[in-house]
């Protein structure tokens, strides 16, 4: 079997669908407000039992992958990516293909360890004493709790052995850790975690709360699971209101992106 028909096999249209779409049980089928044209009844149908989807207001159609690369604009090897990741298969490098994908299973375990220290820097900077300056720091900024739990904002603090050992206390190797940017490496910094458009937390950006240290924005190296210039923060949380407005606006900084969408303009990103 190819890893295409693997894919189709392990992934459920309407569970995946669903996680975009408020789908409803019409019959055999569901139905939902179709996302690739204004509508205010719902023509777009998804069956599962052909693993197909269908609007009879505008015509788009097809299986999985058809919906993924419509939807998120991506081609069809990206989307591929994504789908073999979440089906949990590990692709066959393409014969003549000079560079080997990383296995998805290591890709996998960075994702896990830069989500693990963003829920870490997260909690420090909602509750821990040694993360006053930099909640004062936001209050002083305006950025609003409802803000920091949005973005999911943290503070890496003045110590940092703790988190390599929390890390490797969940069996990733000191190996991993670099390979998945070392957030340990952070020091004293407020955090924005950095994901890519499944919502995978990829990075960090760490900004400097003490003026004199330089540089006052650190990001994350480049990694196998991140490239900074490919990145749009703030994409996962303005991506319905991007659809609703079919337009995004782009800013330079976090903070900017923060602060629009503390303004109700939640289109924006950097
Ligand atoms: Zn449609």
């Amino acid at each position: 079997m190819s890893d295409i028909d693997l894919v189709k096999q392990k992934i459920d249209i309407v569970d995946f669908i669903g996680q975009y779409l408020e789908l409803k049980k019409a019959g055999s089928n569901h139905k939902a407000l179709c996302p690739f044209h204004d509508e205010n009844t719902s023509s777009f149908m998804v069956s599962a039992e052909k693993q197909i989807f269908k609007c009879f207001g505008c015509g788009e159609g097809g299986n999985v992958f058809n919906f993924l690369m419509k939807y998120e604009n991506l081609g069809f090897g990206e989307a591929l990516k994504i789908l073999a990741q979440r089906a949990g298969v590990t692709l066959t490098p393409r014969s003549g293909s000079r560079s080997t994908p990383e296995p998805i299973d290591h890709k996998t375990k960075l994702y896990k360890i830069n989500s693990l220290a963003s829920s870490a820097f997260h909690k420090i900077l909602t509750s821990h004493p040694s993360a006053q300056n930099a909640r004062d720091y936001l209050k002083k900024r305006g950025v609003t709790q409802n803000s920091i739990d949005k973005f999911f904002l943290g503070y890496a603090p003045l110590r940092n052995d703790w988190l390599e050992k929390f890390l490797r206390s969940r069996a990733f190797s000191n190996t991993e850790i670099s390979q998945a940017g070392a957030p340990n490496r952070f020091i004293n910094r407020l955090m924005f975690p950095l994901s890519d458009m499944m919502g995978n937390v990829v990075g960090f950006t760490g900004r400097a709360l003490d003026d004199k240290i330089m540089p006052k924005y650190l990001n994350t190296a480049e990694t196998p699971i991140f490239y900074k210039s490919r990145l749009l923060y703030g994409y996962p949380e303005a991506r319905q209101s991007i659809r609703e407005k079919k337009f995004a606006i782009v800013v330079e900084g976090q903070m900017d992106v923060i602060m629009a969408h503390q303004a109700g303009t939640a289109n924006t990103v950097a």
